[in-house]
Protein backbone atom coordinates (compact mmCIF):
# COMPACT_ATOMS: atom_id res chain seq x y z
CA UNK A 1 0.00 0.00 0.00
CA UNK A 2 1.51 3.24 -1.01
CA UNK A 3 -1.26 5.33 -0.25
CA UNK A 4 0.44 8.30 1.82
CA UNK A 5 3.07 10.58 -0.05
CA UNK A 6 5.77 9.53 2.37
CA UNK A 7 5.10 5.41 1.53
CA UNK A 8 5.15 7.21 -2.63
CA UNK A 9 8.15 8.58 -2.52
CA UNK A 10 9.98 5.95 -0.49
CA UNK A 11 9.15 3.53 -3.03
CA UNK A 12 9.84 5.62 -5.70
CA UNK A 13 13.43 6.05 -4.53
CA UNK A 14 14.04 2.50 -2.80
CA UNK A 15 16.77 1.34 -5.64
CA UNK A 16 18.96 4.29 -5.70
CA UNK A 17 20.48 3.99 -2.22
CA UNK A 18 24.30 4.66 -1.88
CA UNK A 19 23.54 7.12 -4.29
CA UNK A 20 26.08 10.15 -3.37
CA UNK A 21 23.76 13.01 -4.41
CA UNK A 22 20.00 13.08 -5.98
CA UNK A 23 20.17 13.66 -9.79
CA UNK A 24 17.58 16.83 -11.01
CA UNK A 25 15.75 13.55 -12.74
CA UNK A 26 15.07 11.67 -9.70
CA UNK A 27 13.90 15.23 -7.77
CA UNK A 28 11.62 16.18 -10.59
CA UNK A 29 9.80 13.15 -10.07
CA UNK A 30 9.99 13.63 -6.62
CA UNK A 31 8.31 17.36 -6.63
CA UNK A 32 5.68 16.05 -9.10
CA UNK A 33 4.15 13.72 -6.26
CA UNK A 34 4.62 16.16 -3.62
CA UNK A 35 3.05 19.03 -5.89
CA UNK A 36 -0.28 16.53 -6.40
CA UNK A 37 -0.23 15.71 -2.50
CA UNK A 38 0.20 19.55 -1.86
CA UNK A 39 -2.78 20.54 -4.15
CA UNK A 40 -4.67 17.76 -2.97
CA UNK A 41 -4.42 18.54 0.52
CA UNK A 42 -5.43 22.09 -0.56
CA UNK A 43 -2.70 24.53 -0.48
CA UNK A 44 -2.95 27.14 -2.25
CA UNK A 45 -0.96 27.23 -5.44
CA UNK A 46 1.04 29.95 -5.02
CA UNK A 47 2.38 28.41 -1.61
CA UNK A 48 2.54 25.07 -3.49
CA UNK A 49 4.85 26.15 -6.35
CA UNK A 50 7.10 28.73 -3.10
CA UNK A 51 7.64 25.33 -1.32
CA UNK A 52 8.29 22.87 -4.13
CA UNK A 53 10.99 25.51 -5.22
CA UNK A 54 12.24 25.40 -1.98
CA UNK A 55 12.31 21.42 -1.73
CA UNK A 56 14.03 21.45 -5.13
CA UNK A 57 16.93 22.92 -4.30
CA UNK A 58 17.76 21.44 -0.93
CA UNK A 59 17.28 18.10 -2.10
CA UNK A 60 19.82 18.81 -5.05
CA UNK A 61 21.97 20.18 -2.38
CA UNK A 62 22.17 17.86 0.63
CA UNK A 63 24.29 14.50 0.26
CA UNK A 64 22.45 11.83 0.77
CA UNK A 65 23.26 10.37 4.48
CA UNK A 66 24.12 7.17 5.04
CA UNK A 67 21.49 6.11 7.28
CA UNK A 68 18.41 6.91 4.85
CA UNK A 69 17.52 6.23 1.37
CA UNK A 70 17.13 8.80 -1.03
CA UNK A 71 13.71 8.36 -1.21
CA UNK A 72 13.50 8.64 3.19
CA UNK A 73 16.08 11.57 2.79
CA UNK A 74 13.70 13.43 0.24
CA UNK A 75 10.58 12.87 2.95
CA UNK A 76 12.81 14.30 5.63
CA UNK A 77 13.02 17.46 3.60
CA UNK A 78 10.13 17.67 2.95
CA UNK A 79 9.18 17.16 6.44
CA UNK A 80 11.53 19.53 7.76
CA UNK A 81 10.27 22.73 5.77
CA UNK A 82 7.01 21.66 6.43
CA UNK A 83 7.23 21.78 10.24
CA UNK A 84 9.78 25.10 9.79
CA UNK A 85 6.64 26.73 8.14
CA UNK A 86 3.91 25.41 10.34
CA UNK A 87 6.36 27.57 13.08
CA UNK A 88 8.37 24.87 14.12
CA UNK A 89 7.86 24.89 17.71
CA UNK A 90 4.44 25.04 19.22
CA UNK A 91 4.15 28.50 20.21
CA UNK A 92 2.26 29.22 23.53
CA UNK A 93 0.31 32.33 24.31
CA UNK A 94 1.65 35.57 25.54
CA UNK A 95 0.45 36.29 28.74
CA UNK A 96 0.23 40.02 29.97
CA UNK A 97 2.74 41.44 32.85
CA UNK A 98 0.25 42.91 34.58
CA UNK A 99 -3.19 40.95 33.95
CA UNK A 100 -5.73 41.09 32.57
CA UNK A 101 -4.16 39.10 29.35
CA UNK A 102 -6.37 40.17 26.25
CA UNK A 103 -7.12 37.85 23.47
CA UNK A 104 -9.30 39.25 20.40
CA UNK A 105 -10.95 37.24 18.05
CA UNK A 106 -11.11 37.77 14.65
CA UNK A 107 -12.27 36.19 11.38
CA UNK A 108 -14.74 35.37 8.83
CA UNK A 109 -18.35 34.89 9.81
CA UNK A 110 -19.03 30.98 10.23
CA UNK A 111 -15.03 30.20 11.09
CA UNK A 112 -16.15 29.10 14.31
CA UNK A 113 -15.36 32.43 15.97
CA UNK A 114 -17.79 32.08 19.05
CA UNK A 115 -17.65 28.44 19.18
CA UNK A 116 -13.68 29.45 19.89
CA UNK A 117 -14.39 31.37 22.60
CA UNK A 118 -15.98 29.15 24.48
CA UNK A 119 -13.17 26.62 23.96
CA UNK A 120 -10.37 28.06 24.66
CA UNK A 121 -12.30 29.79 28.01
CA UNK A 122 -12.76 26.09 28.75
CA UNK A 123 -9.14 25.32 27.87
CA UNK A 124 -8.00 28.22 30.28
CA UNK A 125 -9.42 27.05 32.95
CA UNK A 126 -7.67 24.05 32.77
CA UNK A 127 -4.67 25.50 32.93
CA UNK A 128 -5.44 27.42 36.00
CA UNK A 129 -7.01 30.43 35.03
CA UNK A 130 -9.93 32.60 35.72
CA UNK A 131 -11.18 33.72 31.96
CA UNK A 132 -14.19 36.00 30.70
CA UNK A 133 -16.31 36.40 27.32
CA UNK A 134 -16.73 39.47 25.91
CA UNK A 135 -19.70 39.58 23.02
CA UNK A 136 -17.95 42.38 20.98
CA UNK A 137 -19.92 40.89 18.14
CA UNK A 138 -23.02 43.09 17.82
CA UNK A 139 -23.62 42.92 14.49
CA UNK A 140 -25.21 39.04 14.05
CA UNK A 141 -28.76 39.37 16.32
CA UNK A 142 -28.35 36.23 17.84
CA UNK A 143 -24.28 36.46 18.41
CA UNK A 144 -24.63 37.50 21.85
CA UNK A 145 -26.95 34.61 22.46
CA UNK A 146 -25.15 32.62 21.17
CA UNK A 147 -21.85 33.27 23.08
CA UNK A 148 -23.84 33.14 26.33
CA UNK A 149 -25.00 29.34 25.84
CA UNK A 150 -20.84 28.81 24.77
CA UNK A 151 -19.71 30.42 27.97
CA UNK A 152 -22.46 28.36 29.95
CA UNK A 153 -20.97 25.35 27.92
CA UNK A 154 -17.36 26.41 29.16
CA UNK A 155 -17.97 27.51 32.76
CA UNK A 156 -17.11 31.45 32.04
CA UNK A 157 -18.31 34.19 32.66
CA UNK A 158 -19.91 36.32 30.04
CA UNK A 159 -20.01 40.20 29.55
CA UNK A 160 -22.76 41.56 27.19
CA UNK A 161 -24.11 44.71 27.12
CA UNK A 162 -27.24 45.37 28.83
CA UNK A 163 -29.88 46.00 25.96
CA UNK A 164 -30.24 49.87 25.55
CA UNK A 165 -26.66 50.15 27.26
CA UNK A 166 -24.00 50.37 24.51
CA UNK A 167 -25.64 48.14 22.26
CA UNK A 168 -24.23 49.03 18.59
CA UNK A 169 -21.04 50.38 20.33
CA UNK A 170 -18.54 46.81 20.46
CA UNK A 171 -15.66 49.17 21.01
CA UNK A 172 -17.17 50.56 23.71
CA UNK A 173 -17.74 47.25 25.42
CA UNK A 174 -14.71 45.72 24.55
CA UNK A 175 -13.24 48.69 26.66
CA UNK A 176 -15.77 48.75 29.28
CA UNK A 177 -14.94 44.91 29.48
CA UNK A 178 -11.57 45.61 30.51
CA UNK A 179 -12.62 47.60 34.24
CA UNK A 180 -14.97 44.40 34.84
CA UNK A 181 -12.13 42.21 34.01
CA UNK A 182 -10.23 43.44 36.92
CA UNK A 183 -13.23 44.25 39.29
CA UNK A 184 -14.02 40.67 39.44
CA UNK A 185 -10.84 39.01 39.08
CA UNK A 186 -10.69 37.67 35.46
CA UNK A 187 -7.20 37.50 34.48
CA UNK A 188 -7.68 36.88 30.88
CA UNK A 189 -10.74 38.64 28.42
CA UNK A 190 -11.71 36.67 25.20
CA UNK A 191 -12.95 39.33 23.04
CA UNK A 192 -15.27 37.75 20.25
CA UNK A 193 -16.06 40.16 17.56
CA UNK A 194 -18.11 40.45 14.67
CA UNK A 195 -17.39 38.95 11.16
CA UNK A 196 -19.42 38.64 7.65
CA UNK A 197 -19.65 36.01 5.14
CA UNK A 198 -17.24 38.37 2.74
CA UNK A 199 -14.26 40.70 3.57
CA UNK A 200 -15.81 43.44 4.60
CA UNK A 201 -14.01 46.76 5.05
CA UNK A 202 -16.60 48.76 7.57
CA UNK A 203 -15.93 45.46 9.72
CA UNK A 204 -12.70 45.38 9.42
CA UNK A 205 -12.43 48.96 10.60
CA UNK A 206 -14.30 47.76 13.47
CA UNK A 207 -12.42 45.10 14.59
CA UNK A 208 -9.32 47.78 13.86
CA UNK A 209 -10.76 50.32 16.44
CA UNK A 210 -11.41 47.56 18.85
CA UNK A 211 -7.63 46.41 18.66
CA UNK A 212 -6.10 49.89 19.07
CA UNK A 213 -8.97 50.50 22.10
CA UNK A 214 -7.87 47.49 24.09
CA UNK A 215 -4.22 47.01 23.22
CA UNK A 216 -4.66 43.12 23.32
CA UNK A 217 -1.41 40.76 24.10
CA UNK A 218 -2.61 38.15 21.27
CA UNK A 219 -5.17 38.70 18.77
CA UNK A 220 -6.48 35.14 17.14
CA UNK A 221 -7.50 34.97 13.66
CA UNK A 222 -9.87 32.17 13.32
CA UNK A 223 -9.59 30.28 10.00
CA UNK A 224 -11.92 27.44 8.77
CA UNK A 225 -9.84 24.59 7.85
CA UNK A 226 -12.18 23.65 4.92
CA UNK A 227 -11.79 26.97 3.38
CA UNK A 228 -9.09 25.70 0.91
CA UNK A 229 -7.71 27.94 -1.93
CA UNK A 230 -9.52 31.10 -0.20
CA UNK A 231 -7.26 30.89 2.91
CA UNK A 232 -4.58 32.92 1.46
CA UNK A 233 -7.33 35.57 0.44
CA UNK A 234 -8.72 35.76 3.73
CA UNK A 235 -5.62 35.39 5.23
CA UNK A 236 -3.87 38.30 3.87
CA UNK A 237 -6.63 40.77 4.35
CA UNK A 238 -7.13 39.85 8.37
CA UNK A 239 -3.52 40.24 9.01
CA UNK A 240 -3.69 43.65 6.99
CA UNK A 241 -6.83 44.97 8.79
CA UNK A 242 -5.40 43.65 12.32
CA UNK A 243 -2.60 42.61 12.25
CA UNK A 244 -3.08 39.05 14.23
CA UNK A 245 -0.44 37.72 16.19
CA UNK A 246 -1.21 34.17 15.76
CA UNK A 247 -3.92 32.04 13.47
CA UNK A 248 -6.02 29.56 15.33
CA UNK A 249 -7.32 26.56 12.52
CA UNK A 250 -11.53 25.71 13.29
CA UNK A 251 -12.52 22.64 11.82
CA UNK A 252 -10.00 20.02 11.11
CA UNK A 253 -12.30 17.30 12.07
CA UNK A 254 -14.05 17.71 8.65
CA UNK A 255 -12.16 15.90 5.59
CA UNK A 256 -9.67 18.66 4.57
CA UNK A 257 -6.01 17.43 4.99
CA UNK A 258 -4.95 21.42 6.31
CA UNK A 259 -3.61 22.42 3.32
CA UNK A 260 -4.91 26.18 4.77
CA UNK A 261 -2.58 25.77 7.28
CA UNK A 262 0.34 25.57 5.27
CA UNK A 263 -1.30 28.23 3.34
CA UNK A 264 -1.88 30.77 5.91
CA UNK A 265 1.65 29.90 7.85
CA UNK A 266 3.27 30.50 4.22
CA UNK A 267 2.20 33.94 3.47
CA UNK A 268 1.16 35.66 6.82
CA UNK A 269 4.45 34.21 8.44
CA UNK A 270 2.24 33.96 11.63
CA UNK A 271 2.33 31.16 13.88
CA UNK A 272 -0.24 28.92 13.85
CA UNK A 273 -1.41 28.42 18.07
CA UNK A 274 -3.97 26.32 18.43
CA UNK A 275 -6.18 23.56 16.71
CA UNK A 276 -10.49 23.17 16.65
CA UNK A 277 -11.66 19.33 15.94
CA UNK A 278 -15.11 19.70 16.36
CA UNK A 279 -18.20 20.85 18.88
CA UNK A 280 -17.32 19.52 22.18
CA UNK A 281 -15.50 22.10 24.27
CA UNK A 282 -12.64 19.68 25.08
CA UNK A 283 -12.31 19.18 21.29
CA UNK A 284 -9.40 21.65 20.80
CA UNK A 285 -5.88 22.11 21.73
CA UNK A 286 -2.45 23.85 21.07
CA UNK A 287 -1.52 23.32 17.58
CA UNK A 288 2.23 20.87 17.00
CA UNK A 289 3.71 21.41 13.25
CA UNK A 290 5.04 18.33 13.18
CA UNK A 291 1.69 16.59 14.09
CA UNK A 292 0.17 18.38 11.06
CA UNK A 293 3.34 18.00 9.07
CA UNK A 294 2.76 14.12 8.61
CA UNK A 295 -0.81 15.36 8.48
CA UNK A 296 -0.19 16.79 4.79
CA UNK A 297 2.15 13.78 3.91
CA UNK A 298 0.26 10.77 5.00
P1 LIG B 1 -18.51 32.50 14.06
O1 LIG B 1 -19.53 33.05 13.12
O2 LIG B 1 -17.12 32.72 13.54
O3 LIG B 1 -18.67 32.93 15.47
O4 LIG B 1 -18.67 30.89 14.00
P2 LIG B 1 -19.42 29.90 14.99
O5 LIG B 1 -18.63 29.67 16.22
O6 LIG B 1 -20.83 30.33 15.13
O7 LIG B 1 -19.34 28.54 14.15
C1 LIG B 1 -20.01 28.36 12.92
C2 LIG B 1 -20.47 26.89 12.83
O8 LIG B 1 -19.35 26.02 12.81
C3 LIG B 1 -21.31 26.47 14.01
O9 LIG B 1 -22.33 25.65 13.53
C4 LIG B 1 -20.35 25.66 14.87
O10 LIG B 1 -20.99 24.68 15.63
C5 LIG B 1 -19.44 25.05 13.84
N1 LIG B 1 -18.07 24.81 14.36
C6 LIG B 1 -17.25 25.69 14.99
N2 LIG B 1 -16.06 25.13 15.27
C7 LIG B 1 -16.11 23.86 14.81
C8 LIG B 1 -15.17 22.75 14.77
O11 LIG B 1 -14.03 22.82 15.21
N3 LIG B 1 -15.60 21.61 14.15
C9 LIG B 1 -16.86 21.51 13.63
N4 LIG B 1 -17.19 20.35 13.04
N5 LIG B 1 -17.74 22.50 13.63
C10 LIG B 1 -17.39 23.66 14.22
Amino acid sequence: MFNSLSDRLTATFKNLRGKGRLSEADVDGTIREIRRALLDADVALPVVRAFTGRIRERALSEEVSGALNPGQQVVKVVNDELVGILGGETRRLNYAKRPPTVIMLAGLQGAGKTTLAGKLAYWLKSEGHRPMLVAADLQRPNAVNQLEIVGERAGAFVYAPEPGNGVGNPVQVATDSLEVAKAKLHDVVIVDTAGRLGIDEELMQQAADIRSAVNPDEVLFVIDAMIGQDAVKTAEAFLEGVDFTGVVLSKLDGDSRGGAALSVAEVTGKPIMFASTGESMKEFGQFHPDRMADRILD
